[in-house]
């Protein structure tokens, strides 16, 4: 089956804007910064690596908005503070804040160590409470905030502390949602299916076959297809969308396994 080849989208009311997106370095976050670059946003692209990577800065070269980069661990609460009272003082308000960085880990539930669990939730959820914490009181009505959850966050992959994670970043989104709606901030997440990132690269070849088995379109997503889901709830396009739950992932957990009974009977069906 043939893949599509996204193309930089350009939104409205994105233009002046300044968001923070983490895990910016590379795979998803790289291009939801790049999208938000193209519709005129300043970027606060932040990662661990003290300085951005050459290739976001030579993507961003082109497109019209201003790209700025800040080394932050989504962990480590200090760097949220020192990274807030920057923003305090260079822009003075927020409008957006995307919640992207994450890990993998691939451990189950009877082998996995109190380490990894403690280092994967600190990543994946806490990084983002901490995010929010830091970033919200710079922000006013019409801001808004994107969780990168996951499709494991939306059934029982084996991934345990992973698939945890991103439950719990829905209960924090929720949350958010809830609490922040009375200052008109909206609060969102985006649960990628199988994406096409360094992260996915490392994949078992099984894993992904699998996956492809369960996806109504047959095919793996690439980094734009979430970045233009996420740019939308970032814009004001979005702006009576608060609290939702997206998908993007080629109908999988839609589906919920039931694309493989479908295709057994429809090939048994074929034999008679
Ligand atoms: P990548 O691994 O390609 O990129 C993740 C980025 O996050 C890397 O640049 C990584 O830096 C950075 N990062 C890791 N730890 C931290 C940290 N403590 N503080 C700041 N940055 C950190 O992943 P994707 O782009 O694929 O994933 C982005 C998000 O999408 C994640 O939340 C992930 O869970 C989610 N997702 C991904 C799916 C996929 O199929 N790819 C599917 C479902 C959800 P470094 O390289 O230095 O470690």
């Amino acid at each position: 089956m043939a893949t599509i080849q996204p193309t930089p989208l350009e939104l409205p009311g994105l233009t002046g804007k300044t968001v923070v997106v983490t895990g910016a370095a590379r795979g998803q976050g790289f291009a939801e910064a790049l999208v938000l670059l193209a519709s005129g946003a300043q970027v606060i692209a932040t990662d661990l690596a003290e300085e951005c990577p050459p290739a976001l800065t030579e993507a961003a070269s082109t497109l019209s908005g201003e790209l700025h980069y800040a080394a932050l661990d989504v962990t480590n609460e200090a760097e949220w503070s020192a990274l807030a009272a920057l923003l305090q003082k260079e822009f003075t308000e927020v409008h957006g804040l995307v919640n992207n960085a994450g890990i993998p880990f691939r451990g189950r539930i009877g082998e996995i160590a109190r380490a990894d669990w403690d280092r994967v939730i600190a990543i994946n959820l806490t990084g983002a409470m901490l995010g929010i914490q830091a970033i919200s009181p710079l922000m006013r009505a019409g801001a808004s905030i994107v969780n990168i959850g996951s499709s494991a966050g939306l059934n029982a992959h084996h991934t345990v502390a992973y698939t945890a994670s991103k439950w719990a970043l829905r209960g924090l989104t929720h949350v958010t949602a809830t609490e922040f709606g009375p200052r008109g901030i909206r609060t969102n997440i985006v649960h990628p299916g199988y994406i096409e990132t360094e992260m996915m690269a490392a994949a078992p070849a099984i894993m992904t076959d699998a996956q492809l088995a369960l996806t109504p379109l047959e095919r793996t997503g690439q980094p734009e297809e979430v970045a233009a889901v996420v740019a939308f709830l970032l814009s004001d396009s979005a702006a009576y969308v608060n609290g939702a739950e997206i998908p993007v992932d080629g109908g999988f957990t839609s589906s919920a396994g039931v694309k493989y009974m479908s295709d057994i009977i429809k090939a048994s069906q074929q034999t008679k």
